[in-house]
């Protein structure tokens, strides 16, 4: 066996041991479990990270934001209930990994980044990961994307003061939104399902990711 082929080897493991965790924590939908063990997230961190990239922490990114605990990313995703056949609007891209998942369970995924740096390297990751049914803009999601509205689903990975308005009403009916709300330094993880005349939420409980800054979100000024 030579250098390359144990270092995927042992990042195969790995990625089965991060599985087996987030079974342990909870999460139980099984096409998600598989996408984490298919996903290698070791790409999407700098080569200083990779050591530790199957670690249930999040890591930093450039720019001054992170790429979310694996933990957290099967959560929201869980709360989003694909199926495969969905047309999903995320924000946030960040290093592109969440995109990786959902591109493998959802129809495609329209993801918008502020940074075009991290949206760049993002892009180079998907790429040469062979995926193909996503699109990454550089602009302000907390307007969403209202050319390819509505979207079945909608997650967003960054923190928001409150549900920008936009977001809701790029939603399909019974379509789903997952999103932290709430002060800078604290949020709940919000699930939202828009129904007929209503919106219902749940709370999915206390997470803690970086500021949503935009239009909607947080003004750039306070960052
Ligand atoms: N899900 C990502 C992590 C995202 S971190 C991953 O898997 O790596 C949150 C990201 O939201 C950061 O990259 C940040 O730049 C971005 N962000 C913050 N405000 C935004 C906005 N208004 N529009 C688009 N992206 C935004």
């Amino acid at each position: 066996m030579d250098e390359r082929e144990r270092s995927t080897d042992s990042s195969t493991l790995q990625r089965i041991r991060l599985t087996s965790s987030l079974r342990r924590k909870g999460i139980r939908d099984t096409r998600i479990l598989n996408a984490i063990g298919e996903v290698p997230r070791e790409h999407f961190v700098d080569d200083s990270l990779r050591s530790e990239a199957y670690r249930d922490n999040p890591l930093p990114i450039g720019e001054g934001q992170t790429i979310s605990q694996p933990y957290v990313v099967a959560l929201m995703t869980e709360a989003l209930s694909l199926t495969g056949k969905e047309h999903v609007l995320e924000i946030g891209t960040g290093s592109g990994y969440q995109t990786a998942l959902l591109c493998c369970l959802a129809r495609d995924v329209v993801s918008i980044e502020r940074f075009a740096e991290l949206a760049d390297g993002a892009e180079r990751r998907l790429c040469a990961l062979g995926r193909t049914n996503y699109a990454i803009h550089v602009s302000d999601g907390t307007k969403g994307w209202p050319s390819k509205a509505p979207y079945d689903a909608i997650i967003v990975s960054a923190a928001a003061p409150r549900t920008p308005k936009p977001l809701l009403g790029q939603l399909a009916q019974g379509g789903r939104c997952v999103i932290p709300v709430g002060s800078r330094e604290s949020q709940s993880l919000l699930f939202l399902q828009r129904k007929k005349n209503k919106t219902e939420q749940r709370d999915l409980g206390a997470v803690r990711f970086v500021p949503l800054v935009g239009e909607y979100g947080w003004p750039e000024d306070r960052e």
